[in-house]
C-alpha cells in the first residue's frame, strides 16, 4: 500500500471485471427503462437537510444516524442523499411537475450513508432508482415490480431471488395496527433491544424488521397487518396481487415485511437472495401516498423502488470478454502511420478496434491475442506498397490478404 492518500472508509474504486459488471447493471436498466416507458431523471447530489429529514422521517436509521450532514460555506444545512425519493418528490414539487402526472421517472447514481461498512455494505454506494408519481392506481404498483422483475431476470440473476411483498394498508388500518403493536411489544418491553425500545416510542412498526437476535422471537410472534386491514386497503392489495399475477411475475407474502420510510402506505416489497448473506436485500420499494404531503405538497399518490448497483453486480457471473472486433499490428514506422488511419476508419465504421502505442511485431501480436479480438490486421512495407493487408481470423487463425478500402468488411463481427 503507497504513503499517499488512502480511499474513505467505506468508498470504492472500481476497475476491471467489477467495473464491467457495474456497467453491465446500470446498460441493462436503462434498456428495460425504456421498454417500460420511464423517463430519465437527474436530480442534485446534494439538498437542503430537511428535504431528508421531512420526507424519509426524523424516526428513521437513515436519518437519525446515518446522513453526512454538514454547514456549507454559507452556512446552510446540506445532506449528501441518502436515497432518490425524498428528491426526486422535491424537484416535482419545485419545478412545478403536476401537469405531467402520472410522472414515471428512473435514475441512477451515487448516495451516502454512514454505517458500517461490510461485504454489500458502504458508506458510497450506487442505487438504481424508478419512482411513479401522481398515480393511486394499483396497476402502477404492478408495472414497477414488472420494471425490476425483468431487470433481474435479463441480468440473469431471477434464480434464487424472491420478491416479498407485503401491504401496510391504509392510514386507517395502519393506525389500528400501530397500536395493537405497541401494546404487544409493551408487554415485552424488559426483552427488547436497546434500539428498539427506542422504536417503541417513535416507530414501532420498524421493530419487526429489527436484525437483533433478542427482537426476533418478539417480533416474529407480533399481531399481523391482515385482520386490521379495512376493505379499501384489503381490496387495493388484492388487485396489485391480481396484477402480479396476470403479469406472471412470481411473490410470496411476507407479513412482516415493513419499510423504513414513516410514509409507506399500501404495497411494501424486498427482492431477495440468499446468496448475499446478511444483505441479502437487492431491491426494495413501495408504495409513499403520504410523503409528498410530508414536504409541503398537496396529496399526491406515489411508488417506487431503489436497488443497490454493487449487490446486483456481485450475483452477476463473469462479465462478458472484452468487446473489442480488431487488433492493428503495424510492422514498422510507415505502416503505424498507415494504421493510424485505418484505426480511425474502423472506428469511424462502428468496429471497435484498438492498437498498442508501441512494440515489435511479437509483442504486439501477443498483446491482440490477449486482447479476445476477433481479428488482427497485419500491415507490413510490402502488403503497403500493394494498397493491401493482411487480415488473421484469431478463433481459427488463418489469415489473407484483404484491400485497405476493404478492410472494414472484412473484420465486421459476425
Ligand atoms: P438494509 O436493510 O440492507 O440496510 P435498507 O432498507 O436500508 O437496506 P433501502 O433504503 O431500501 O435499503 O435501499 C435500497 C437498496 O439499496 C437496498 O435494497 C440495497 O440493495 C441497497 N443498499 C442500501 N444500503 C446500502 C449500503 N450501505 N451499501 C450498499 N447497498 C446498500
Ligand atoms: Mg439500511
Amino acid at each position: 500500500m503507497s504513503k499517499g492518500p488512502q480511499r474513505i472508509r467505506g468508498t470504492q474504486d472500481i476497475w476491471g471485471e467489477d467495473a464491467d459488471r457495474f456497467g453491465q447493471v446500470i446498460d441493462t436498466f436503462d434498456r428495460v427503462r425504456r421498454l417500460y416507458g420511464f423517463q430519465r431523471i437527474e436530480v442534485p447530489v446534494f439538498e437542503a437537510t430537511e428535504v431528508f429529514a421531512r420526507s424519509i422521517g426524523e424516526t428513521t436509521d437513515i436519518v437519525s444516524k446515518e446522513m453526512y450532514t454538514f454547514p456549507d460555506r454559507g452556512g446552510d444545512s446540506l445532506t449528501l442523499r441518502p436515497e432518490f425519493t425524498a428528491g426526486i418528490c422535491r424537484a416535482y414539487l419545485s419545478e412545478g411537475w403536476q401537469q405531467h402526472i402520472p410522472m414515471k421517472v428512473a435514475t441512477h447514481g451515487p448516495v451516502f450513508r454512514y454505517e458500517r461498512p461490510q461485504k454489500g455494505r458502504f458508506r458510497q454506494f450506487h442505487q438504481l432508482d424508478a419512482e411513479i408519481i401522481g398515480s393511486d392506481s394499483p396497476l402502477a404498483d404492478v408495472e414497477l415490480l414488472a420494471f425490476a422483475d425483468q431487470i433481474l431476470n435479463e441480468l440473469g440473476i431471477a434464480e434464487g431471488v424472491t420478491l416479498q411483498l407485503n401491504t401496510l394498508g391504509d392510514a386507517e388500518t395502519r393506525d389500528a395496527w400501530r397500536q395493537a403493536l405497541v401494546e404487544h411489544f409493551e408487554g415485552h418491553r424488559g426483552d427488547l433491544s436497546e434500539d428498539s425500545l427506542a422504536r417503541l416510542d417513535k416507530n414501532p412498526l420498524r421493530i419487526l424488521d429489527s436484525k437483533d437476535p433478542k427482537d426476533r422471537p418478539i417480533a416474529d410472534a407480533a399481531p399481523a397487518i391482515d385482520e386490521f386491514l379495512t376493505a379499501e386497503a384489503a381490496d387495493f392489495f388484492g388487485r396489485v396481487t391480481v396484477g402480479l399475477d396476470a403479469a406472471g411475475i412470481a411473490w410470496t407474502r411476507n407479513p412482516r415485511l415493513v419499510r423504513g420510510l414513516d410514509y409507506y402506505r399500501h404495497t411494501a416489497f424486498e427482492f431477495v437472495t440468499d446468496r448475499l448473506g446478511a444483505q441479502g436485500t437487492v431491491l426494495a420499494g413501495g408504495r409513499y401516498d403520504g410523503l409528498i404531503e410530508a414536504l409541503g405538497g398537496p396529496h399526491t399518490p406515489a411508488v417506487g423502488w431503489a436497488a443497490g448497483i454493487e449487490r446486483l453486480a456481485m450475483l452477476l457471473d463473469k462479465p462478458p470478454a472484452s468487446a473489442l472486433d480488431v487488433a492493428l499490428v503495424p510492422l514498422g514506422e510507415k505502416a503505424e502511420g498507415a494504421a493510424t488511419g485505418i484505426l480511425a476508419d474502423l472506428r469511424r465504421a462502428g468496429i471497435a478496434a484498438d492498437m498498442a502505442y508501441r512494440g515489435n511485431m511479437k509483442k504486439r501480436m501477443a498483446k491482440a491475442d490477449a486482447s479476445g479480438a476477433g481479428y488482427a490486421v497485419i500491415i507490413g512495407d510490402d502488403e503497403l506498397e500493394r494498397g493491401e493487408a493482411g487480415v488473421k481470423d484469431l478463433k481459427t487463425g488463418e489469415q489473407k490478404s484483404v484491400a485497405l478500402s476493404d478492410i472494414a468488411g472484412a473484420v465486421r463481427p459476425r
